[in-house]
């Protein structure tokens, strides 16, 4: 029987109920329209880690329409990995005429073809993932958590990051984080005992301390996480190079806190990898290319007996509220980039005492700030 007919027979044409107009109206007609954009992001306090230093972030935004409903993206580019935001802008123009021909509800499949099309310039996937999952998420009239299956109860509490500064602006910036109640702590250099000093001098809350690869032997970063653990911190991301992973496993015997795996870690296929030198793994959305991925990445983790952190670039409420959608899954949240800033176009996620509020519109649940 013909589809027509069998409306007819069913009676659902006579009653206006059309079955799949979703694929009726996304195919024939053209895919989404598209436009992208490079915001720019003013920080409250200059942002140092060891990696870089400066008053302001670029990212990268993606904008889809279809059917009367936007969908919107975005992702910070890591300079680490040589990604700026031109060349993610440059990345996803390279594949409009793609996206412009590709069914919305087919994301797997735009986004399969996006990462076979592109090298690399992850922040430009996942700004392109998100724009997809927004737009998905608002036709299916869902939130993103619960299109994931997630409980938005199960958000976890976030930390608030401190970059490395002068003992007197960490005092002032920990005095201003006085909300959150466990701050997640930036070090790597040879002021490091100062910082958490002067991080100690005034408040005596649980701290998480990332030294971004900056400790250069293993023996410095057993003495430096042995005395850190006397300062009340819980865990240590990324203390090594990446590429110093055998040297971790020695590290890890001679420690008692948990230590993490950030720039050890970009994509699923590292996960395997480096399980058994690190206790956990931080998951961005901006190196795994998008919340799918970033999804994989977290339950592959979670298999292989891994902790798992959420963790996230400078960039608006965008790509945190994104990442926000998945951070019931993870044992670990450090979802502040949006706090750092001081013109954000959107609110999202909040949050409450330290907690993680997930919005409950759909899709990304985003509203003008
Ligand atoms: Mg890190």
């Amino acid at each position: 029987m013909h589809r027509r007919d069998w409306l007819m027979t069913t009676g659902l044409m006579g009653a206006g109920i059309v079955i799949g107009r979703e694929n009726a109206s996304a195919v024939g007609a053209g895919g989404p329209v598209m436009r992208t954009e490079i915001k720019r992001l003013t920080l409250r306090h200059r942002w140092t880690t060891t990696m870089s230093s400066s008053d302001y972030r670029d990212t990268i935004y993606v904008h889809l329409e279809r059917d009367g409903v936007s969908g919107v993206g975005e992702g910070a580019p890591i300079v680490r990995y040589n990604e700026s935001a031109q060349s993610a802008q440059a990345a996803i123009e390279s594949i409009r005429e793609l996206v412009a021909s590709s069914d919305v509800w087919h994301y797997e499949k735009i986004l399969a073809d996006a990462f076979a099309r592109i090298e690399g310039e992850y922040a430009a996937k996942a700004a392109l993932d998100i724009a997809l999952l927004d737009w998905v998420g608002k036709r299916l009239g869902v939130p993103l958590h619960r299109f994931f299956g997630l409980d938005s109860a199960d958000a976890p509490i976030t930390t608030f990051s401190i970059g490395i500064d002068t003992p007197e602006m960490t005092r002032k910036k920990v005095l201003e984080a006085a909300s959150f109640p466990v701050l997640k702590i930036k070090v790597g250099l040879d002021t490091d005992e100062q910082t958490i000093d002067a991080v100690r001098s005034v408040t005596d809350k649980p701290l998480r301390v990332d030294a971004n690869e900056g400790w250069k032997s293993k023996e410095e970063a057993v003495r430096k996480i042995n005395w850190l653990e006397s300062k009340g911190v819980e865990l240590v991301e990324q203390p090594l190079p990446a590429a110093m992973l055998e040297d971790m496993l020695w590290v890890k015997d001679r420690v008692g806190i948990p230590i993490l795996a950030d720039e050890a870690c970009l994509s699923i296929r590292d996960i395997p990898r480096i399980a058994p030198f690190f206790d956990g793994v931080n998951v961005k959305v901006d190196k795994a290319g998008g919340l799918l991925r970033a999804h994989r990445m977290i339950h592959l983790a979670k298999t292989l007996g891994l902790k798992t952190m959420l963790g996230c670039m400078v960039s608006s409420s965008v790509a945190i509220t994104a990442a926000a959608h998945l951070s019931p899954l993870v044992d670990y949240a450090d979802l502040d980039g949006n706090l750092l800033i001081s013109n954000d176009p959107y609110a999202g996620v909040l949050v409450r005492d330290g907690k993680l509020v997930l919005p409950a519109g759909p899709g990304l649940g985003l509203t003008p700030a």
